[in-house]
């Protein structure tokens, strides 16, 4: 018998789809004649990871030529002065988007900010509105990053239809619109959870299997079907040598140098070297979902730009 040694997973490029979506979006709004779209971008506090989050998003905003008004208020912020804040941006005529970047700290009120925006400019898809509107199947404003899984799918053309697609974790902000997206594909679609049982054996039976958590490398090769295509929402930082040696194979070198430099690197929720013996594809953390989700709410804004103009 002929040994065949398994290839490594074929990897799903979410920068070079992110930069071709910005280039998409950049021309349509270059044929908005006399109108230039507008993002209003809401950071409060001093988290650092929102920072840079907030930061990439109004730095695409300029490279697809997008207007931005970023606004960054203290930590002690209430909620009576966000909502003030955000009773402003609604008003104003230029602002087309709106995005109040989450977590918000602890004293305010996270679900009277969300529910505060106007449907109409809420480019993060989260208000109820535009969460029942994608339930019911008639989506308007689709969160940014279950969008950019869809896209990566598709321009990927993984067949969807028929697919068993499993999900881990059922959050607003991934989870849900995954899984509402990916059965508006006609996938069969399952949720898992903290409290699902045997969870190897329920994720083993996935074709397209997206793992969203918040926990470093957690799903591992035993948990992957043979040859299932793997999005690996999850962004960790990791400090140990030892633990990136482990979880990186070939690329452990890069990684342990990026350490050096910057005190950790990421993972996503699948272990890479382990997900690279079993999946047919994988998304790479960084570099996969993470790119789209800021592609998508530029593609959001656009269309909030347009929807605002009956165009
Ligand atoms: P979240 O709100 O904390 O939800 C995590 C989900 O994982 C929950 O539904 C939870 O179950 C489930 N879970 C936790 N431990 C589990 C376990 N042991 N077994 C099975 N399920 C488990 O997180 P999120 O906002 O969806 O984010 C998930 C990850 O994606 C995070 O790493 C986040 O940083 C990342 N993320 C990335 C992007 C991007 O653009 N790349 C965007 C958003 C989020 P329960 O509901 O039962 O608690």
């Amino acid at each position: 018998m002929v040994s065949v040694e398994r290839t490594r997973a074929e990897v799903l490029d979410g920068r070079t789809l992110a930069e071709q979506i910005k280039r998409e979006v950049a021309e349509e709004v270059l044929r908005l004649t006399g109108i230039k779209p507008c993002l209003a971008a809401v950071l409060v506090g001093d988290d650092a990871a929102s920072a840079v989050y907030v930061r990439n998003k109004v730095r695409a905003c300029t490279e697809v030529g997008i207007d931005s008004d970023q606004r960054v208020l203290p930590a002690a912020t209430t909620t009576e002065e966000l909502l003030a804040l955000i009773s402003e941006l609604n008003q104003r005529e230029d602002v087309d988007g709106i995005l109040v970047q989450l977590p918000l700290p602890k004293q305010i009120d996270e679900a009277l900010i969300i529910e505060a925006v106007d449907p109409l400019k809420d480019v993060d898809g989260f208000h109820p509105t535009n969460v029942g509107l994608l339930a019911i199947g008639r989506p308007r404003f689709v969160p940014c990053t279950p969008a950019g899984i869809i896209e990566l799918l598709e321009r990927n053309k993984i067949e969807i239809a028929g697919a068993n697609a499993c999900i881990i974790g059922r959050s607003q902000i991934v989870g849900r619109p995954v899984a509402s997206l990916l059965l508006q594909r006609h996938a069969t679609v399952t949720i898992c959870h903290s409290r699902t049982r045997d969870l190897p054996s329920v994720t083993r039976q996935a074709d397209i299997l997206v793992a969203a958590i918040g926990r470093p490398a957690f799903i591992r090769g035993d948990y992957i079907k043979p040859g299932a295509t793997v999005i690996d929402v999850g962004v960790n930082k990791i400090t140990d040598a030892d633990e990136a040696r482990a979880l990186f194979g070939n690329e452990a070198d890069k990684r342990l140098e990026a350490m050096k430099q910057r005190g950790y690197t990421l993972v996503g929720d699948v272990h890479p070297a382990e997900a690279d013996r079993v999946a047919g594809r994988r998304t790479p953390v960084p570099g996969g979902v993470g790119l789209l989700t800021v592609a998508m709410l530029m593609r959001n804004t656009l269309q909030a730009a347009k929807a605002r103009r009956g165009l």
